[in-house]
This record gives C-alpha cells, sequence and structure tokens, in this order.
C-alpha cells in the first residue's frame, strides 16, 4: 500500500507558501514610517507602492 495522491488543494497551499510574500514597499524592511525608502533615501511614489515584486531591492529580514 501507499499514500493515495497528494491533495490539489495542498499541492496549491504549498507552492504558495515557497513562493513567499508578494513584495510591496509595505513588508519591506527599507519603507519607513514617514513612506521614505531608506534604501534610496527617497519618498516612494504611489504609483510604486502600489505595485507587487517590482523591485529588486526588497528585503524582509528574520525578526532576530
Ligand atoms: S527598497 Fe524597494 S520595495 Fe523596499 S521600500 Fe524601497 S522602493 Fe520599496
Amino acid at each position: 500500500m501507499a499514500r493515495h495522491p497528494k491533495p490539489q488543494g495542498l499541492i496549491d497551499y504549498e507552492a504558495w507558501l515557497a513562493k513567499g510574500p508578494p513584495r510591496y514597499c509595505h513588508n519591506c524592511d527599507h519603507y519607513g514610517g514617514d513612506g521614505k525608502c531608506l534604501a534610496f533615501n527617497v519618498y516612494v511614489p504611489f504609483e510604486h507602492s502600489q505595485m507587487a515584486d517590482s523591485c529588486p531591492t526588497w528585503i524582509q529580514e528574520l525578526p532576530f
């Protein structure tokens, strides 16, 4: 006997986890509380703040 095939819902969930979060300024460690990007030392334009996965400098470090 062997296990039944993995359910598609679980496969989809695991793929979603592996991909990681969408990369916005709002979940980037460089985004200051005043809306300034600390990596580029400029205020982030609204349009850019609404675009996912558009910045190669996005970073989210471990909280320890
Ligand atoms: S590094 Fe990129 S993603 Fe992060 S706050 Fe600056 S512009 Fe946004």
